[in-house]
């Protein structure tokens, strides 16, 4: 439970350690919201925005983990370095006096972030000229020895970015096909968002992104509902997986063990 009094009060708080550790000014918005304040030109250089390309419209969106916490990575997203990454929006988790589930928005949807490069999806480069991109605060996994232990998603930050990413769907008319993780566009490369994200929750509770109805998971209803034009193998191959990435759109040209276009084990 929070009353309206404490939990204004605590927000004031972040507020102020937001400013202490990176100096960045918010603006609060009300409501668990904030804005990044742009620097002023004696240090605009730490403004990390840019102009998206002549006519490019918003189609997509990104999702992403931090790895770390809130202040280094409002930290990272105005250093003033090359290259000056950020990410349109930074969602919270609890994290010591941290509340949960607060939305910074650091650069306008309009405006340009570099969070997604190199990237590719459905044979475009370079994921920034058309994303919105959102960070969400957390590790998202550890390595320890040959084991990979993942960190499970705080329901009060998945909370908050349903209802950010309900608002920019309606906005953008973002298709649910579009709306995506990092590893979607940098498969090499990249884990976030890792394998504990909600997509499942995400459909099912809040009608955002792609997902199955209760009735529909059936492999005939499947096809029916995603109609794909190869043929089924007898049983499972590599080839066919492949080849079902590439149409969907991932990036499997560094995976040339297979001929995508042919549909079969490409010959060594
Ligand atoms: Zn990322």
């Amino acid at each position: 439970m929070c009353c309206l009094w404490f939990c204004a009060a605590v927000n004031a708080d972040f507020k102020k350690d937001v400013y202490a550790k990176t100096g960045i000014t918010l603006k609060d918005l009300g409501k668990n919201q904030y804005q990044f304040v742009p620097f002023e030109e004696k240090r605009a250089h730490r403004n990390h925005y840019f102009m998206r390309p002549e006519g490019q419209t918003v189609t997509t969106i990104l999702l992403h983990d931090t790895v770390g916490g809130v202040f280094s990575a409002l930290n990272k997203f105005s250093d003033g370095k090359e290259p000056p990454l950020n990410a349109h929006y930074v969602i919270t988790k609890k994290d010591g006096q941290v509340p949960a589930g607060l939305v910074i928005e650091m650069v306008p949807p309009p405006l340009m972030a570099q969070h997604a490069w190199p990237s590719w999806f459905r044979g475009k480069d370079d994921a920034n000229q058309y994303a919105i991109g959102i960070e969400l605060v957390g590790k998202g996994f550890v390595d320890q020895g040959r084991k990979r232990y993942f960190y499970a998603y705080d329901p009060m930050q998945i909370k908050a970015l349903a209802v950010l990413l309900a608002r920019l769907v309606k906005e953008y008319a973002i298709r649910p096909e579009n709306i995506l993780s990092h590893a979607d566009v940098s498969p090499q490369r990249k884990y976030d968002v890792t394998i504990l994200f909600p997509w499942r929750a995400l459909y099912e509770k809040y009608g955002l992104g792609m997902g199955l109805d209760g009735d529909e998971r059936t492999i005939q209803r499947i096809m029916k509902k995603f109609p794909v034009s190869l043929a089924l193998p007898e049983k499972f191959n590599e080839a066919f997986f492949q080849n079902m990435l590439t149409l969907l759109g991932y990036d499997t040209r560094f995976a040339d063990d297979y001929d995508a276009s042919a549909g079969e084990k490409r010959a060594k």
